[in-house]
């Protein structure tokens, strides 16, 4: 390619970028892609990397009876009715049509799953886990853009859409060193440039305030992707919705485990072909694992008495209201807070049908799980003193606090956290059509401006697990094909 006028300029390599990256080259396109960050990945790679699909070969060769229509019923019931009713559903049944195909498609890239796994309220499982986990996309699809002659520019962040007349033509982006760049493209941009998790101006605009101290857990979603579009006239749907705001755990210091794991090469293929024979437990360990990594509290456990307190040993909130604790915890300071667990809590929690976290159905995560597999963030104390002691909290509020929250004085205590409160990720985006082009307010197409992944999701609403990463790795898939068409390559 002439690398000054590539046919495509990709803004993003996360997952749907690179795969847009992989099917353009792959039908016959040019390809420059531009990542604002040192590496490739996005929040596709700190995933855990699930990807949900009807009627697979997967299924077909356990005998599992599916269709991408049953697929698209099951998803209704997932969001709160409220939030459903925002759907696009044209757009979603698009999604559950092709998610299958991109699933092979992965699969002749080299990327590994097993399963299905249930999920409920899927009535049929049909969630696909990448081995060893989300990296395995970023790595493999890489290496297949390049193989391909993609050319991939880390560093590189689009500050501005480059526009002829009515028509986007190009990006302007900074490079590291801080100066501005042109790239012209022959016959489209794509923004691959994934959610607005971490932009408080955005989620406060569209959301109203009170919601702008909450972070995303991707530091780099910054919504540039929406912002892009909206200069150039987009429309931009389903802003108010959002993926959380939820509490989690601080993420572990440690790299989780599956990510030491190859993700090419032949330990992978061993890998891959190791865990379709592991045992059951073995995979139930793995899960737990990542459960008591990403998963978020279960609202249980403040319905069961647990309490919020801050770095001073007070409570600040009423527990009991979701809204209320995700907005109070970010107000405090450093942003978070801990779960406190008296004697009564400690012992529910110790065995279903009470769990601290859960992948519903696949595996649950209960006190003595947090304790073993979490000590950075769960700890057991036998007195109120030891664990204001060790915790550095004021021995005479906490003492109060426990007066009034408590019937009882003496342990064991449990201390979970810090807590965070998160948006895990955005439901908002640009109008596209059918062809994955943006399109403005009044519908007519910005020619040459395309949109993938979550910056292209046109309304859906995909709140069961693996579908967003199904719609970046699809959307990514189609975006080449109908590009190459559009040119007739
Ligand atoms: C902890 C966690 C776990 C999850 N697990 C799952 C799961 O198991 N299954 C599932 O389906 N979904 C999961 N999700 C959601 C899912 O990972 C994401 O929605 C999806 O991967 C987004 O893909 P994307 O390509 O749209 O964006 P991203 O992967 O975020 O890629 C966007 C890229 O664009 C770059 N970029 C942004 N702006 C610019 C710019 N102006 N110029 C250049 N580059 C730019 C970014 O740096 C980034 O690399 C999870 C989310 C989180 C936070």
């Amino acid at each position: 390619m002439s690398s000054n006028h590539p046919d495509v300029v990709i803004v993003g390599a996360g997952g749907s970028g690179l795969a847009a990256a992989v099917s353009c080259a792959e039908n016959g396109l040019s390809v420059l892609v531009l990542e604002a960050c040192a590496q490739p990945g996005g929040t596709t790679g700190i995933a855990v990397g699930s990807f949900t699909a009807a009627a697979t070969e997967f299924q077909r060769q356990q005998g599992i009876e599916d269709s991408a229509d049953l697929h698209a019923l099951d998803l209704v019931s997932f969001a709160p009715a409220e939030i459903e009713s925002h759907n696009n559903e044209t757009q979603r049944t698009l999604f559950t049509n092709h998610a299958a195909k991109t699933l092979s498609w992965l699969q002749t890239h080299g990327i590994q799953f097993v399963g299905p796994a249930a999920e409920p309220p899927n009535t049929q499982p049909r969630m696909h886990n990448v081995i060893p986990g989300a990296k395995a996309y970023i790595a493999r699809l890489q290496l297949a853009a390049r193989k391909l002659g993609v050319k991939i520019l880390p560093n590189a962040t689009v500050q501005r859409l480059l526009t002829n007349g009515r028509c986007v033509s190009g990006v302007e982006y900074e490079n590291g060193s801080g100066s501005l760049q042109t790239r012209r493209a022959k016959y489209g941009v794509v923004l691959a440039a994934g959610d607005y998790a971490n932009n408080p101006e955005l989620i406060k605009r569209f959301k109203g305030p009170g919601y702008e101290n909450i972070e995303g857990i991707n530091p780099h979603a910054r919504g540039l992707g929406h912002l892009l579009a909206e200069s150039v006239g987009a429309k931009l749907i389903n802003m108010d919705i959002t993926y959380g705001p939820e509490l989690r755990f601080i993420a572990t210091a440690r790299r989780p485990f599956q990510q030491w794991l190859p993700t090419t090469g032949p330990l992978a293929k061993l890998q891959h072909w190791i865990a379709r024979g592991l045992p059951e437990w073995i995979f139930q360990t793995i899960i737990k694992r990542l459960l008591v990594t990403w998963q978020h509290p279960e609202d249980a456990l403040f319905e069961q008495g647990a309490v919020l307190i801050n770095e001073n040993g007070e409570r600040f909130c009423n527990e009991k209201d979701a809204t209320t604790r995700n907005i109070a915890v970010s107000n405090q300071t450093n942003k978070q807070a801990y779960i406190l667990m008296g004697p009564l809590q400690v012992s529910k929690f110790s065995q279903w049908p009470h769990f601290i976290s859960t992948a519903p159905d696949i595996a649950y995560a209960y006190t003595d799980d947090y304790l073993r597999l979490r000590p950075d963030i769960c700890t057991k104390f036998h007195t109120l003193a030891d664990l204001a002691k060790t915790k550095h909290i004021n021995r005479k509020r906490l003492t109060n606090t426990v007066n009034e929250a408590f019937n009882e004085t003496l342990g064991p205590w449990v201390l979970l956290g810090p807590v965070k409160s998160y948006f895990t990720t955005t439901e908002g985006s640009p109008s596209i059509n059918a062809d994955l082009q943006v399109l403005r307010e009044d519908n007519s197409v910005i020619d040459g401006l395309y949109a993938v992944g979550q910056c292209g999701l046109n309304g859906m609403i995909l709140w069961s697990h693996g579908c967003h990463i199904a719609w970046a790795m699809t959307s990514g898939r189609l975006v080449g094909k109908v590009i190459a068409q559009n040119v007739k390559v």
